[in-house]
C-alpha cells in the first residue's frame, strides 16, 4: 500500500517572546531577540532496559527478561535532571511490558511534566508482526500506559523505527486503536528498517482509516542524501556537528527536528552483554560522552513533547 503524505504548513502564526516551557509548549517556533527565529524541537526517549534492544534478540530471549538486572531507572533519573535543568519537557514513549513492572517510573516520568507514549508492548518489530499480532501488541501497550499514567496516550513509536514501505498497514492500525500521531518513519535508507523517500518534517498522513499526524526522526540533508541525525547510536557515534548542523537547519527553516535517546544510553555501568563486535560498537560506542552532549544539545536548542504540536491541539 502506498501512503499518501501531505506536508503540512507549520510556521508559527504569531511571533512573541517566552521564557518557559509552559509558554512555548504550543509553539512549533518564536522569535528570539526580535530577530532570529528558533523552532521548539520535540525530545523523545524510548524507555527499555538495556536487554530489549533488537540488537540483543540473537541472545536474549523476551521470555529470560524477568532474569536480568533492571538498569533502567538509571538512565530514566538522569534524563528528567537534565530536562529539568533545562527547563525543557520531552515524549517518553514506554514499553508496555517495563510500564506492567515499574509502572512507578511512568508515574514519575509522568509527575515531571512529561508526555508518555506507547513503545508498544513486546519490543518485536513490527516487521515480524501480522496485523492483528500488531494490533493486539499496540493496544495491550495503549491501555496499560493509560491506566499507569491516568492519562490518554497519543502516540506510538516502533521498536528499532521498524514500520517501512512494507509494512505501512501499521499506520492505518495506529488511527484505528486511537493513535494520533506517530514517530516510527525513519526518512533514510537502511538495512532492516527505514523510510526512505518519506517526509523528513512534521506531516501529516492521509490514511484510508483517517489521518495520522508523523514526528519523523530527525536528519540532514547532504547532497542527495538523508544522513541520520536524531540521536541514538548516530548521536554517540557521529560528530555533535552532525546533529547541531541538522537542528539548527530546522531552525532555520521554522520546522521541528525530533531527536532521541534510550535510558541505557546514559547508563555506562550497565551489565556487558557478550555480543559481536559491530553490536558491541552499536550498543556501548561513545556511552560515555552521550552524557555531555546531550548537555551541550539541551542547551543550545529548545525541545518539548510531540503531544504540545500545534496540529494535535
Ligand atoms: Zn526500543
Amino acid at each position: 500500500m502506498k501512503v499518501p503524505a501531505t506536508a503540512r504548513e507549520n510556521r508559527c502564526s504569531s511571533s512573541r517572546s517566552v521564557s518557559s516551557a509552559q509558554q512555548w509548549c504550543c509553539a512549533p517556533a518564536y522569535w528570539l531577540h526580535h530577530s532570529l527565529v528558533v523552532s521548539v524541537h520535540y525530545f523523545t526517549v524510548d524507555v527499555e532496559e538495556y536487554f530489549h534492544v533488537s540488537a540483543f534478540e540473537s541472545i536474549v530471549s523476551p521470555n529470560d527478561w524477568d532474569r536480568y538486572p533492571s538498569r533502567v531507572s538509571v538512565g530514566v533519573e538522569r534524563l528528567l535532571e537534565l530536562l529539568a535543568r533545562h527547563d525543557a519537557r520531552g515524549t517518553f514513549f514506554v514499553l508496555g511490558w517495563l510500564a506492567n513492572r515499574r509502572p512507578e517510573i511512568v508515574r514519575a516520568i509522568a509527575a515531571a511534566g512529561h508526555e508518555i507514549a506507547s513503545h508498544g508492548w513486546s519490543h518485536q518489530r513490527v516487521t515480524q508482526l501480522c496485523r492483528s499480532r500488531f494490533r493486539t501488541d499496540i493496544r495491550r501497550a495503549k491501555q496499560t500506559l493509560e491506566d499507569v499514567a491516568g492519562a490518554p496516550v497519543l502516540g506510538y513509536r516502533a521498536p528499532s523505527f521498524s514500520i517501512t514501505h512494507a509494512n505501512d498497514w501499521a499506520l492505518d492500525v495506529l488511527v484505528e486503536e486511537g493513535y494520533r500521531y506517530d514517530s516510527s518513519l525513519f526518512p533514510i535508507t537502511r538495512s532492516g528498517y527505514g523510510y526512505a523517500g518519506g517526509g523528513t518534517d512534521v506531516h501529516w498522513i492521509n490514511l484510508p482509516s483517517g489521518r495520522l499526524l508523523e514526528a519523523p526522526p530527525a536528519t540532514l540533508g547532504v547532497g542527495n542524501f538523508r544522513v541520520p541525525a536524531a540521536g541514538g547510536a548516530y548521536f554517540r557515534l557521529f560528530p555533535f556537528a552532525v546533529v547541531r548542523a541538522a537542528f539548527r537547519d530546522y531552525d532555520r527553516r521554522a520546522q521541528r527536528g525530533t531527536f532521541y535517546l534510550h535510558p541505557w544510553e546514559l547508563d555506562a555501568h550497565q551489565p556487558r552483554l557478550s555480543v559481536p563486535w559491530w553490536t558491541r560498537i552499536r550498543h556501548y560506542g561513545g556511552i560515555t560522552r552521550a552524557d555531555t552532549r546531550l548537555q551541550k544539545l539541551l542547551g543550545e536548542f529548545r525541545f518539548a513533547p510531540i503531544s504540545s504540536s500545534p496540529e494535535l491541539q
